[in-house]
């Protein structure tokens, strides 16, 4: 089970960073979205397959247009929650009014209700998995949002299964659950399916984790395809390499000093 999934959000939509955290910034800011779903939809056609996309309710309603003809190419309407924010930094009525907007905006520009959710970041972790049995109660069936290793924004490291599950929420709702996978290194859960790590590490490691595995989630943006777009402002350093590496092909410096996580990916080979 290999399966695809895009994160549809623009350029900007980088989270916990004081220059784009807030809904009210990114009015000003140029968007790519177009062209960079367009980019996603060629993709697919080229390669004969269908894709579920989890969509900003806030780009829904921004660019109905563009996330329509998403829904009319054939491929899964899912929801992204609507402003972006961190599930373990809001109140659990923050989080569920975000989500029926979210579910609203999408189903006002697809005519589709998604059943399918990915937080922001992965960020359903240890002190929010509270979040579950709300999306269940709204109508949510399936969900992406566990990330079940470290990870700066998200992750739930001690999350059992590293493939599909069924989870019982606090109010006993069920959810279908689609975790990253992960493989191991030194025995530990490495992900290597998505974003940036996709971007950094060699073909052949990926090509090796793709074989190896039977369940493999995969998690794109348009931004890892985009080399031209505009360098987010108010990032540190480390974010900035983490976030723009790898967009071009050739291989970036930092990857062969070795720095972590990389050197600790590198062992793939
Ligand atoms: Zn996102």
């Amino acid at each position: 089970m290999h399966i695809i999934t895009f994160d549809i959000e623009d350029w900007f939509h980088v989270l916990d960073n004081p220059d784009t955290n807030n809904i009210e910034q990114w009015k000003a800011f140029p968007s790519r979205l177009e062209s960079g779903v367009n980019k996603l939809l060629g993709f697919c056609d080229q390669a004969g397959v269908k894709a579920t996309f989890f969509i900003l309710g806030w780009v829904a309603e921004r660019a109905p247009d563009v996330i329509a003809e998403i829904a009319r190419r054939g491929h899964e309407i899912a929801c992204h929650s609507y402003r972006h924010q961190l599930v373990y930094t809001q109140t659990a009525g923050e989080f569920e009014r975000d989500l029926v907007t979210a579910l609203e905006r999408i189903e006002a520009a697809t005519g589709i209700r998604p059943n399918a959710y990915r937080a922001p970041g992965f960020s359903i972790t240890a002190r929010s998995v509270w979040a579950f049995d709300i999306l269940a109660r709204n109508g949510i069936k399936i969900d992406g949002s566990i990330f079940p290793a470290p990870r700066a924004h998200g992750g739930l490291p001690s999350f059992p299964a590293g493939g599909p599950c069924l989870l019982e929420t606090d109010n006993s709702r069920q959810l279908k659950i689609f975790p990253m996978s992960f493989g191991h290194v030194l025995g530990r859960r490495i992900v290597f399916s998505g974003g940036g790590y996709f971007r950094v590490l060699p073909y052949a490691a990926l090509k090796r984790g793709f074989e190896r595995a039977s369940y493999v989630m995969t998690y794109f943006h348009p931004r890892d395809f985009d080399p031209e777009q505009p360098i987010v402002p108010g990032l540190s350093p480390i974010r900035r390499f983490k976030s723009y590496v790898g967009h071009d092909t050739r291989r970036p410096s930092a990857y062969h000093l070795g720095s972590p996580p990389w050197l600790v990916v590198a062992n793939l080979r």
